[in-house]
């Protein structure tokens, strides 16, 4: 059978839509679409649809209307409604339905047993090579990574790290582009329509290797993998000689992590350098921003960085192991602005400890990005973030709420993102009932805005629509 897939990034649903909007691609679906097409050089209809350019109304149309086959989404928590709206519909329509991602791969066992009426496949982990065999019709037990649910159990066939250089990002089809040119009226970061890409060069997170990971991350990674630096460089090469592009927005989670990884991408583009007016943004731990360092991150024409703060009390840091203190993070701020560099400092409201007066300390170090910003770029940064914990699914906090209501939250799949943060708020804080979930929320949220309010531009998470300033 010659299958006609739908990849989907779904839309958030709408309690929880934000007017801001990325206009990068999804890369994990791009990821798919250049392995089966070019890499493997199979013949399928494959497309590419952005929810954050396309209504779930328009979705729906094109699932009823258009000839696909197989329909696959990429679901997170604050999307799911939508997610099952789609594998509904796409399953009336006779489709091939299946889910990936970290939330999908963290909801496995419980998406295939409360939902096999409606999802046939989860990808748990990489998904090329899951994806390839589903389109090429495969036998199913032979397909890594692949899960399913048959006579009553959940199946998960052997399950593997796909190499780096099956998902490298140096082509994206035209008519994936063209969805990014519509008119949706929302809040671009960065005002211009696709100057700004997203490329990843390393999967999986150093933090993620010990016991004691970041208690709200739910990402599904095994291990830390870093592209070659070779083939990391064609991709950079590719998205900066795209037309209009200013930015590349690294998103591996630990930049600076490797040095002899980083020392070899600066050899390659000393040789063959990026365009100059192309700028790099990346994310990086604070411990790693020290002078040394600087002379790459100039190099390489890094001009912003974002950091993890999570909070700007060493009470919570110390809570959540955490190891640096809320000294060490400015210290790496004002490192960066000193030289030229944007910091993004980046916050979690309502970690273990929270209070009035953590929350006081949180925006007094967000106020002193601010004034550091001022100090030596003489503007606002162009981003401060304080997010809402997420209890996402995978992660400590969540594990730490199963626990405490398990007849509740062990093994759904379908999990209200403010429900999950009110149940774990009642639950760490000791809070007695719903008006004092309510109360204790509120706070989180006046100072969420308030901090949101130091930068040029913010997209929040964890906050529902209406609880955004200005959203
Ligand atoms: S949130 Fe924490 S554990 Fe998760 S990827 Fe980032 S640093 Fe690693």
């Amino acid at each position: 059978m010659n299958h006609n897939v739908l990849l989907v990034y779904p839309p958030i649903d709408p309690e929880y839509y934000m007017k801001g909007a990325n206009d990068s691609p999804p890369l994990g679906l791009v990821v798919l679409q250049n392995y089966v097409k070019r890499h493997l050089g199979i013949k399928v209809e494959i497309d590419i649809i952005d929810g954050e350019y396309y209504s779930i109304f328009e979705i729906i149309q094109m699932i009823k209307t258009k000839k696909y086959t197989m329909i696959g989404l990429q679901s997170m928590m604050a999307s799911y409604n939508n997610s099952l709206i789609l594998l509904e519909i796409a399953k009336k329509n006779g489709m091939v339905t299946f889910m990936g991602g970290h939330h999908a791969t963290q909801l496995c066992d419980a998406i295939l047993k409360n939902r096999n009426h409606i999802v046939d496949y989860v990808i748990e982990g990489d998904g090329e090579e899951a994806f390839a065999g589903l389109v090429q019709c495969k036998e199913i037990e032979s397909i890594p990574n692949l899960a399913y649910f048959e006579n009553g159990i959940v199946k998960h066939n052997l399950q593997k790290n796909v190499p780096l250089e099956y998902g490298i990002v140096d082509y994206i089809e035209p008519k994936v582009f063209e969805q990014y040119r519509r008119d949706i009226g929302r809040d671009l970061e960065r005002t211009e329509k696709l100057i700004s890409f997203r490329a990843y060069s390393h999967k999986g997170c150093s933090n993620r290797t010990n016991s004691q990971y970041c208690f709200f991350c739910g990402r599904a990674d095994r291990g830390v993998r870093f592209k070659k630096p070779s083939d990391y460089v064609r991709e950079l090469k590719y998205l900066s000689g795209l037309p209009n592009v200013k930015y590349i927005f690294e998103i591996g989670d630990d930049f600076l992590q490797d040095e002899e990884w980083l020392n070899q991408v600066v050899e390659l583009l000393r040789k063959d350098p990026l365009p100059e007016h192309v700028h790099l943004k990346i994310f990086a731990r604070a411990n790693r921003i020290t002078e040394s360092i600087i002379p790459i991150l100039k190099e390489l024409n890094v001009d912003e960085v974002a950091i993890g703060f999570e909070s700007g009390s060493q009470k919570i840091l110390d809570n959540i192991n955490k190891r640096a203190t809320p000294q060490d993070n400015i210290e790496a701020a004002k490192l960066l602005f000193s030289n030229g560099i944007d910091t993004i400092a980046s916050f979690v409201l309502g970690l273990p400890g929270e209070d009035e007066d953590t929350l006081q300390e949180t925006y007094d170090a967000a106020l002193t990005v601010k004034e550091l910003a001022w100090e030596y770029l003489h503007k606002n940064p162009q981003e401060i973030i304080a997010n809402i914990i997420e209890i996402n699914p995978g992660a400590p906090a969540f594990r730490k709420l199963a626990k405490f209501m398990p007849e509740k939250y062990s093994g759904k799949d379908k999990l209200d993102l403010y429900e999950t943060q009110n149940d774990y708020f009642k639950m760490e804080f000791n809070l007695k009932n719903d008006e004092e979930v309510k109360i204790f929320r509120k706070k989180l949220v006046e100072w969420g805005n308030k901090i949101n309010n130091l930068g040029n531009y913010t997209y929040p998470a964890g906050f529902k629509s209406e609880e955004v300033a200005g959203n």
